[in-house]
């Protein structure tokens, strides 16, 4: 069977380092434990997934690329998917809210003590994760940002250790700071359209609600203005 990933699960097998062995959170099909194992890029991997549907089709994909031996596909609900005899190095959770990233790490926090690194690709709320990961041990390695299917995703790279974030830093990502990409800048073009869209449409007299807005424009004006 050939199985081949977006170009948004490429870009996160890119930061699994060689040899791990993966935890994948909402593997969904398990399409990326069962291209990694095919690559050689790691030996092993868990395939975790808590609603029924994608489990069964997690389990019929791993079947049918013949990889059982070495990708287990398991019925759980976020790190309850692996024990610590099952050696994880590295944990990618996907395709999902940066607020339920975090309610995940946050549940099963005590069994991430051994997990070198964690890979993360929210579909939103990307500070809330970023502030999950400062309170709480993790330091941001690397980011990255892409565009696919008119849809811009962050991957948010995470090890144990210390950092102290600015709001800034929270809401656009350290590392996507430094090195902003035209995604970057269009994410946030787009970003900053909605935003005045919404403020066209609150009245004068709400001036608190107007605030709120203007300073998140302004916020965004001020990024881009000096990454353009
Ligand atoms: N990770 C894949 C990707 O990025 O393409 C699938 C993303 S899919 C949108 C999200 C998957 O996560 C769903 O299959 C859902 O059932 C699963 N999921 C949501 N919450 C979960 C949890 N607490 N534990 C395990 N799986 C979960």
């Amino acid at each position: 069977m050939e199985t081949y990933l977006s170009k948004r699960l490429s870009r996160v097998a890119a930061f699994i380092p060689d040899q791990a062995v993966l935890l994948d959170v909402g593997s969904d099909h398990a399409y990326l434990p069962i291209v990694l194992v095919q690559q050689g890029k790691i030996t092993r991997a868990i395939a975790g997934e808590v609603v029924d549907g994608p489990y069964q089709s997690a389990l019929a994909n791993v079947a049918q690329s013949g990889l059982a031996d070495r990708i287990q596909v398991r019925l759980a609900n976020g790190l309850a998917a692996f024990s610590p005899e099952d050696g994880v190095t590295a944990i990618t959770i996907c395709g999902m809210g940066g607020r339920l990233i975090a309610e995940i790490l946050e549940a099963g926090y005590e069994k991430l003590s051994d997990v070198d690194r964690l890979i993360l690709q929210p579909n939103n709320r990307e500070d809330d994760l970023r502030r999950w990961l400062q309170e709480n041990g993790f330091r941001i390695r690397q980011e990255s940002i892409l565009e696919e299917n008119k849809k811009y995703y962050e991957i948010i790279v995470a090890e144990h250790g210390e950092m102290v974030l600015s709001d800034e830093e929270l809401r656009f990502g350290p590392d996507l700071l430094k090195h902003p990409n035209t995604s970057f800048r269009l994410k946030w073009e787009g970003e900053l359209d909605k935003l005045s869209y919404a403020l066209a449409s609150i009245p004068e007299h709400k001036q608190q609600e107007r605030n709120i807005l203007l300073t998140k424009i302004n916020q965004i004006k001020e990024v881009l203005a000096r990454v353009s």
